[in-house]
């Protein structure tokens, strides 16, 4: 391990897979974990000069990492802290997402409770528009403090810069890996009323208006019973969550898939309106009407015994083996519904 002057530790082949909530993949050439943005700088200058690749990781619960590692730099953002202005919350990159939905309903602060249970980092939230139970993250979001790549500036992205939509953001689209996210600002209504509108939660509570502490843990007990928590052992524990997007087709082509459908003998489709002229599918129901059931087994990949949106890992899986039954159910889903399926986890260090 080397140190520089401002305290960067620099690790040389580091196992990624125990950073990872698949625990599939092979090691980093180098490592950094950085605590403070003079660590991030400097750490991306180290891969600059040397003329490496960089990776920028957070909690490692949105990757697939491939057997032969990543050939660069790993620079894992571990900066903490929160800071509270009235209705402004300012969460570090670094702050473990699910420990901050909590901080923020203890403090009775309102737009960010459907989303307890999801892992990962608060700086890997603006990236996909992370979302769940019908609240997405870009519904609070009033900055992003981020260290630009291309400029070498330190900005304050505002919410409309981020461009987000469903699942993505300029973070994952047009401006993939010029940014550093740094710090995330939320808008969080002091005393807010929770968001229930997802049929799960308003099943859950019936006539009853609940806080945003009951939502949290409605929430958290109905990701527990589709094993959507990272808990530890069992057949489900290892998986990155939903391995792909639900497609948004047109009103056209959802259409056309009622009719494929029906020749089958299926007579409903579930399509929820994005707007006007197109609706989004759920990608778990392509799958399982493309013959894949839940604990579906291939190698030591599988299905969740719980969903068969999430790929998991059964113990000692490679990355070629998730892409295997990745591959497999994609073109299950398109010889039968002509819809592509795409995956969400970011895929890192494969080669094409
Ligand atoms: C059991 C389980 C359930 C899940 N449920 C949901 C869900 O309900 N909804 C949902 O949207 N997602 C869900 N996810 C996916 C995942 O938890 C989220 O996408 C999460 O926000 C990823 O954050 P991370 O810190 O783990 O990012 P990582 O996995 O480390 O990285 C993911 C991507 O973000 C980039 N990134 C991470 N941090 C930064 C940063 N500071 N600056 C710039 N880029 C960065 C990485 O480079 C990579 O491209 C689930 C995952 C699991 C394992």
């Amino acid at each position: 391990m080397e140190k520089s002057q401002i305290g960067l530790c620099l690790e040389e082949n580091v196992p990624l897979a125990p950073l990872t909530t698949l625990k599939i993949g092979g090691a980093a050439r180098f490592f950094v974990r950085a605590e403070t943005e003079n660590q991030v700088t400097e750490a991306f200058q180290f891969a600059e000069e040397n003329e490496f690749e960089l990776f920028v990781l957070g909690g490692g619960s949105n990757i697939l990492i491939a057997d032969e590692g990543f050939d660069g730099l790993v620079l894992q953002i571990a900066l903490k802290g929160i800071s509270v202005r009235e209705n402004l919350v300012t969460a570090q990159a670094g702050e473990d997402w699910d420990e901050f939905v909590a901080f923020c309903v203890g403090k009775n602060l309102a737009g960010i409770e459907c989303l307890s249970g999801i892992p990962g980092y608060v700086g890997g939230t603006p990236v996909q528009n992370v979302g769940a139970y019908g609240q997405e993250v870009s519904e609070t979001i009033a900055s992003v403090r981020v260290f630009d790549r291309k400029t070498k500036d330190l900005l304050e992205l505002s919410n409309a810069d981020c461009k987000f939509s469903y699942r993505t953001s300029i973070f994952n689209t047009t401006a993939q890996d010029r940014f550093i996210v740094l710090a995330v600002t939320f808008d969080l209504p002091a005393g807010g009323e929770p968001k229930i509108v997802y049929k799960d939660l308003r099943e859950f509570f019936g006539d009853r208006q609940p806080n945003l502490a009951e939502t949290r843990e409605a929430v958290r007990r109905i990701r527990g019973e589709k094993a959507m928590l990272v808990r530890q052992g069992g057949l489900d524990a290892n998986s990155a969550g939903s391995f792909f997007k639900n497609p948004v087709v047109s009103n056209e082509k959802f259409a056309e898939i009622v009719e494929i459908a029906k020749n089958s003998g299926i007579k409903n489709v579930p399509g929820f309106g994005v707007d006007d002229k197109s609706l989004k599918i759920s990608a778990a129901w392509l799958i399982e009407q493309s013959g894949f059931h839940k604990g579906y087994r291939k190698g030591n990949a599988g299905l969740s015994t719980k969903h068969t949106l999430a790929l998991t890992n059964r113990g000692n899986a490679s990355a070629s083996e998730i892409l295997d039954l990745m591959v497999e159910i994609q073109l299950k889903v398109k010889e039968n519904f002509r819809v592509e399926l795409k995956p969400e986890p970011v895929f890192v260090g494969f080669k094409n």
